[in-house]
């Protein structure tokens, strides 16, 4: 996703692109069920999106705005919730499924001029000589370029090429997903309980049902992967049950499972000569959040509008400063979102107080700047985020350029 919307973007800034891709992406079947890999994509992210040419194709299929987000702590009883106008947002977050944003960003790309899609073939190697960096393909084929975007996931080999290392923490955890069928529909709520073990999301989607992400230990991941359908779905009542409460209330049934490691990681460096990372290839973290992809698609946009203002002001775009200026602004700001989620999740780790647990919601529950400073960052709409997040049109950025 974010690769793809990076070179969307590039492309319609009037920069040569050429993609390397190991796989296109299967044709979306709107006649399928919903996959099981979805993403809450950010109001930010979603102007993104719509710069990169894959918006208006992606809201003709399913797809699920939500305004509302409660987030509660089983053992302390305390919650939070957000409303987007408060906020003045039109909604919160979108909940799509990633395959049809790889499929509508990859349509997208087929009618960009200025790209060329090099698939199937995979980056081997990463060479440099005095005229820049030279990717070696499993083709035979070698691609010279002015500057080489890593955007090639978790295991990025780019980052490996380079040598960059990362700060790792790893949670001991999988996130089990699944799609699953309330007796009483999703409201259009974002929902998501912490308990001790993980916490505990359901996401809504177009039809009433919704998409779960519960964060478990792994063995106890691998228990709940394994189990009967009816057995599953007593165990996730039981964990989303409150005495009193409606929603999520009775689980009717459930569709297939799968589990996803969880860890945090943070490169150190985002830019290497001639070169740069973005996306997964530069920060994992805890989907608790819903934070990976909107993160990778603001470095997307961030990267577009540090290459437009160098271009602007007749700047080398891979010289080591105009480099340096991207990775000081999306390191930055993906080291805020990862330690601030870290934080949060520590908070509900065995060895965490419930008192001081209680204190923390309370605090946040009670003050709207801090509320405000949240959902502003996780909306993508913060005033560090690209303008391009914040609302504004490529073709004025153009016209324009910022610093
Ligand atoms: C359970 C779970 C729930 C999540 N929910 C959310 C959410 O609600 N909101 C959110 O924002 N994020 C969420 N995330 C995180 C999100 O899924 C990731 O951040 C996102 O998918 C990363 O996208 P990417 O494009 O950076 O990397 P990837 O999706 O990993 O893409 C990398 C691409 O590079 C290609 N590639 C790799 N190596 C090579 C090579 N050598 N040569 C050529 N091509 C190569 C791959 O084929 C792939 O297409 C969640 C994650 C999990 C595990």
């Amino acid at each position: 996703m974010v690769g793809a919307a990076a070179a969307c973007l590039l492309a319609r800034a009037g920069f040569s692109v050429a993609i390397i891709e190991t796989r296109e992406p299967q044709p979306y079947d709107a006649s399928a069920p919903t996959g099981l890999r979805v993403s809450a994509f950010s109001p930010g992210s979603v102007d993104v999106l719509a710069e990169a040419g894959a918006w208006r194709q992606i809201e003709q299929q399913r797809h699920c705005a939500y305004r509302r987000m409660h987030v509660e702590d089983r053992d302390e009883s305390v919650a939070l919730d957000f409303n987007a106008p408060e906020f003045g947002l039109e909604r919160l977050g979108t909940i799509v499924e990633n395959h049809l944003v790889q499929w509508s960003l990859w349509q997208s790309l087929q009618v960009m001029g200025g790209v060329e899609i090099i698939c199937p073939d995979r980056l081997e190697f990463l060479d440099h000589d005095e005229d820049g960096p030279i990717a070696r393909l499993d083709s035979g084929r070698q691609i010279r370029c002015r500057l080489l975007v890593g955007a090639d996931g978790a295991n990025s080999r780019v980052r490996e090429m380079l040598g960059i290392e990362q700060e790792h923490w790893e949670y001991g955890q999988h996130g089990l997903v699944a799609v699953i069928e309330t007796e009483q529909p999703n409201p259009g709520l974002a929902w998501q309980r912490f308990m001790q073990g993980g916490p505990l999301a359901f996401l809504p989607l177009q039809d009433g049902t919704s998409s779960i992400v519960w964060s478990r230990p792994h063995a106890e991941a691998r228990r709940l992967l394994e189990l009967d359908d009816d057995s599953f779905l007593t165990e996730l009542q039981e964990a989303a049950w409150t005495e009193g409460h409606s929603w999520p209330g009775v689980m009717n049934s459930c569709g297939p499972r799968a589990a996803f490691p969880l860890t945090m990681r943070l490169s150190r460096r985002y830019a290497g000569p001639q070169t740069v990372l973005m996306g997964d290839a530069a920060h994992v973290v805890h989907p608790l959040a819903g934070q990976g992809v909107n993160l990778g698609l603001l470095d997307a946009a961030g990267l577009v509008e540090v290459l437009v203002y160098a271009r602007r002001n007749q700047t080398d775009i891979a010289s080591e400063k105009t480099l340096r200026k991207y990775e000081r602004w999306r390191r930055s700001e993906a080291e805020i979102m990862a330690r601030g989620i870290h934080g949060i999740r520590g908070l509900f780790t065995p060895e965490a107080l419930g008192p001081l647990r209680k204190l923390g919601f309370g605090m946040v529950s009670r003050s709207w700047i801090a509320k405000e400073a949240f959902i502003k960052r996780a909306a993508g709409k913060n005033r560090n985020a690209p303008a391009l997040a914040r609302g504004e049109a490529l073709t004025d950025l153009l016209r324009t350029g910022t610093d």
